[in-house]
């Protein structure tokens, strides 16, 4: 196991829409086991594959006592609940903001071994896991945020350069 870099935002990978995984070899275990890795010594909750340079469709998470990894991920709200609350990422170490997101999924995709995996959250963990799909999806939190949202923690980014 290694700790990988963390791409920080600016970093033309976060932008990137990730490719399914098609290969379920060693090379897959590697990094997820990395990814597992690399959250944990960031103290973080959810880890992207965009956020360590590679552009594959897996996420790995540790939060409420869950902890693991899904690959190829997609996920659906469970019912017309929102929760409305602070959020941070790793690519953009020092600022959060407020993000509404759906207050329960379901997760579904495989695991590292291309067998099937899912996934019910509420709260914490579904928040982390519509944020991580967004990173697959070349999405970073702050286009989830409202516009005076967005500008204020743009403008906190570049001052803290
Ligand atoms: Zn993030």
């Amino acid at each position: 196991m290694a700790i990988r870099d963390i791409r920080l935002f600016g970093d033309p990978v976060l932008n990137t829409v990730a490719d399914e995984v098609v290969h379920f070899d060693a090379q897959l275990r590697r990094l997820v086991s990395d990814m597992l890795e690399t959250m944990d010594n960031a103290g973080g909750v959810g880890l992207a594959g965009n956020q360590v340079g590679v552009a594959r469709r897996v996420f790995v998470f540790d939060c409420q006592g869950m902890r693991g990894h899904l690959v190829n991920p997609v996920w659906r709200p469970l019912g017309e609940q929102m929760q409305h609350g602070r959020e941070g990422c790793l690519s953009v170490p020092g600022i959060t903001g407020d993000v509404t997101r759906h207050d329960t999924v379901v997760a579904r995709g495989v695991d590292m071994f291309g067998r099937p995996a899912a996934l019910r959250a509420t709260g914490l963990l579904a928040r982390c896991i519509q944020h991580e799909t967004d990173h697959i999806d070349g999405v970073m939190f702050m286009r989830r945020m409202d516009s005076a949202q967005r500008k204020e923690v743009m403008s906190q980014i570049r001052r803290n350069g």
